[in-house]
């Protein structure tokens, strides 16, 4: 039976080493989170409070600015031009899905670089692709933070990564190829998925598709990782079956518990990276 990777003790400990870290610089000041929510879309709206929430318990100041569903493109751009030039503004965050009359290309790349901490800015995306250090997108990042914790080692193991989001899929692959991975991503055009799957020493999923991945699509000793988390039936589950996988793999993520609360942890890792830096307190060494 494989390790069940537990996210949200990991997730627990990152979380600690933030509070920590914001204690001690307590005297200097108190970062700042702003999360931008537009509309009522109900899984949004709970995504952001476990966001505000989860900022305020680690001792940053987690702000949500709540506009109406009918927010003009300008209004919006607005509010993040002041959120932008507010000095006492460390972290910018809009939720995503936005309504569809407003293009979400044109607010992400709104925000200042130096603000964004989903790291879904152009020019931060094209830093990290260059491996140049900026912030990684926080469920990719979340999942190194993981395989880390853990110590299974990613340098020179064949990871296959399902899905090619821009949120998860790239940057995930993106990130495992600078850990030394060899690296195949699958898509929704990869006409046989389990001749891939199945050679993957570390399987990521993130294709939004419940149950995608049975015990045939993995190898046995594999570790995998899932992404996805859907509710079915009134219960949560993910992309990979778990019951099925468990007992083939060396190891592998539970929905939920896993990779969720790793995000979460993530994005107060960025906002409090990125703050350091804008304040001057210091690099990434400084809060490690
Ligand atoms: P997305 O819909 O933007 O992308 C899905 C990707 O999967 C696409 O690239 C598509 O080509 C691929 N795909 C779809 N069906 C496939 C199939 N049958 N075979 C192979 N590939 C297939 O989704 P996303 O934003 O990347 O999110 C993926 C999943 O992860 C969703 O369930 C989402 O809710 C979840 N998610 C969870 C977290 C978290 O923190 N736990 C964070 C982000 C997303």
């Amino acid at each position: 039976m494989a390790v069940v990777l537990d996210g949200k003790q990991v997730a627990a400990e990152l979380q600690d080493k933030v509070r920590r870290q914001l204690e001690r610089m307590a005297p200097k000041g108190r970062l700042k989170l702003v999360v931008v929510l537009v509309g009522d879309h109900p899984a949004s709206a709970s995504y952001v409070r476990g966001k505000q929430r989860t900022a305020e318990k680690i001792g940053l100041a987690g702000e949500v600015r709540h506009l109406p569903a009918s927010v003009t493109a300008e209004e919006l751009l607005g509010v993040i031009d002041t959120l932008n030039a507010d000095p006492d503004v460390d972290g910018i965050l809009v939720q995503l899905p936005l309504p569809a009359h407003l293009d979400e290309r044109t607010v992400i790349e709104r925000i200042a670089p130096e603000k964004d901490v989903d790291g879904f800015h152009p020019l931060n995306v094209g830093r990290n692709f260059a491996g140049v250090p900026a912030v990684w997108p926080c469920t990719p990042a979340g999942i190194m933070a993981l395989l880390e914790h853990y110590r299974l080692p990613v340098a020179g193991r064949h990871a296959v990564v399902v899905g090619r989001s821009n949120i998860v899929g790239k940057p995930m692959a993106q990130m495992l190829l600078q850990a030394d991975a060899t690296v195949t991503v699958c898509h929704s055009k990869t006409p046989d998925l389990g001749v891939h799957t199945r050679q993957a020493d570390i399987l990521v999923v993130a294709a939004g598709v419940p149950g995608l991945i049975g015990a045939e699509h993995v190898k046995p000793g594999a570790v995998v990782v899932d992404v996805g988390i859907h509710r079915v039936d009134g219960r949560l589950v993910g992309d990979v079956d778990f019951e099925a996988v468990a007992p083939v793999v060396q190891a592998i993520t539970p929905v939920p518990g896993g990779v969720g609360p790793l995000t979460v942890a993530m994005l107060m890792v960025n906002t409090v990276r990125l703050g350091f830096r804008r304040r001057g307190w210091g690099g990434d060494e400084a809060w490690q």
